[in-house]
C-alpha cells in the first residue's frame, strides 16, 4: 500500500494552519478604498488664527528663514502675497530646529483651479519629525481612499470627519503631537500619538501611530532622536502654506514623578484619634464632622461624603488624596478646641461645638 511520506503529511496540514507570518492583518489595510468615507461636516471657524505669547512662529508671511531644503541650502520654496507656496520639483521643506512634543497650528490652501483628482489633486504634506505624515489634500468632492485624504495620518487613519473647504480657500490644522518614546536598546515603549483639528473641527482623537507613514508600505518604529525637524511635502503641486506657528509641550507631566514633599505619617492609636471625634461650627449651615472608622479618622464637610485624614502630628493633618490640612489648636489636656482648614489658598477656622 502507498503511504504519503511523515514529512510530506507534515508539509500538507500546514495549509490548515495560519502561519504567523502569512495572516492578514485584523485592521483595514492600507490604502483600502472600501474604507467608509468621513462624513462631509462645513465649519466656518475664522481664519488666520494668531500665534499665542509663548509660540515659536515658523512662518509669519514673510521670513523663511526656519526653513531649509533637504541638504541644507535655502528652501526652494517662494514666498507669494504672504503665503509659502510648494514649488513642484523644488523638494521638501524642513524646519531648522528639531522638535518634539508639540501643539502645531498650521493654514494652507488647495491650488486653484483644482487640478487633477485623487492624490494628484493638491497633495502636500505635514511630516511631523520628519515621518509622521499628516495628509494634505484637496478632499473637497475629490475621491481617494480614506487614509490618505485630507487630514489623514497618512495610510493609517481616516479623519473622522471631512471638514475640507474648496480649494483656494485656507484652512488650518491644529496639531497635538506626542512623540514616540524609545527605550534604551531602541524598541517602543510608547508609539506616537496625535489629536488634530481640521478647521476646528476635531478629526483625529490621540490616534496611536503605528511607525513612519509611507505609500503602500507598513514601517515598524526605528529609534530616533527625540526632536527632529518638521517637513512640509513636496508632492508636484503648487499648496501654499500660511501662519504656521507651534508651541513645544512640556514632557514631565506624562512621565515625572509627583513634585510634592511627602510628610511622615504619626502612628495614633484609636484612643487618641477619637479625642478629634467631634463636630466643628464652620461658615456653613451644616457642621463639619470629624469621626473615626478603625485606625482612620475622617472629615465631613456638610453634604460631602467623608475624606481620609493622614495625621503628621498632634496638631497637623492632611488630606490623603488632596492637597487640604487641617491644624488643630489644642488645650491643656489635648483636645482639640479648634481648626483651621487650608485649601487652596483659603484658611477656613471652625470651633469644636460638641463631642
Ligand atoms: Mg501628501
Amino acid at each position: 500500500m502507498h503511504r504519503k511520506p511523515i514529512l510530506a503529511l507534515i508539509a500538507s496540514s500546514s495549509f490548515l494552519l495560519p502561519a504567523a507570518t502569512g495572516q492578514e492583518p485584523l485592521r483595514w489595510k492600507i490604502h483600502d478604498m472600501k474604507r467608509p468615507a468621513p462624513a462631509k461636516v462645513t465649519s466656518s471657524i475664522p481664519l488666520p488664527a494668531p500665534a499665542p505669547s509663548d509660540a515659536v512662529v515658523l512662518f509669519d508671511g514673510s521670513d523663511v528663514s526656519k526653513w531649509r531644503a533637504a541638504d541644507g541650502s535655502d528652501a526652494k520654496w517662494v514666498v507669494r502675497d504672504g503665503a509659502l507656496a510648494a514649488v513642484p520639483g523644488g523638494g521638501a521643506v524642513f524646519t531648522r530646529e528639531g522638535f518634539g512634543d508639540i501643539q502645531l497650528h498650521i493654514e494652507w490652501a488647495a491650488p486653484t483651479p483644482a487640478r487633477g483628482s485623487g492624490q494628484g489633486r493638491g497633495n502636500s504634506g505635514v511630516f511631523l519629525m520628519g515621518k509622521y505624515e499628516i495628509q494634505v489634500l484637496d478632499s473637497h468632492e475629490n475621491v481617494t481612499y480614506t487614509d490618505g485624504q485630507a487630514a489623514a495620518v497618512y495610510g493609517q487613519y481616516p479623519p473622522l470627519v471631512n471638514a475640507s473647504r474648496p480649494a483656494g480657500e485656507w484652512q488650518a490644522y491644529d496639531i497635538v503631537f506626542r512623540r514616540p518614546r524609545f527605550r534604551p536598546d531602541g524598541s517602543v515603549a510608547q508609539p506616537a500619538r496625535v489629536t488634530v483639528l481640521h478647521n476646528g473641527v476635531l478629526v483625529q482623537d490621540n490616534s496611536e501611530i503605528w511607525g513612519p507613514t509611507s505609500w503602500l508600505q507598513h514601517l515598524p518604529y526605528q529609534s530616533h532622536p527625540d526632536r527632529l525637524p518638521i517637513s512640509l511635502q513636496d508632492h508636484g503641486n503648487p499648496v501654499l502654506y500660511r501662519n504656521i506657528w507651534l508651541r513645544e509641550l512640556d514632557e514631565e507631566p506624562r512621565r515625572g514623578p509627583a513634585r510634592h514633599q511627602t510628610k511622615p505619617i504619626l502612628s495614633m492609636t484609636p484612643e487618641m484619634l477619637d479625642r478629634y471625634v467631634g463636630k466643628y461650627a464652620q461658615d456653613s449651615p451644616q457642621p463639619t464632622v470629624i469621626s473615626r472608622e478603625g485606625d482612620v479618622l475622617k472629615i465631613k464637610f456638610g453634604f460631602l461624603p467623608p475624606l481620609e485624614l493622614m495625621p503628621h502630628s498632634l496638631t497637623e493633618f492632611s488630606l490623603r488624596w488632596t492637597a487640604g490640612t487641617v491644624i488643630f489648636d489644642l488645650d491643656d489636656g489635648g483636645r482639640p478646641k479648634s481648626f483651621v482648614f487650608h485649601i487652596g489658598g483659603d484658611a477656613r477656622p471652625a470651633k469644636r461645638s460638641s463631642d
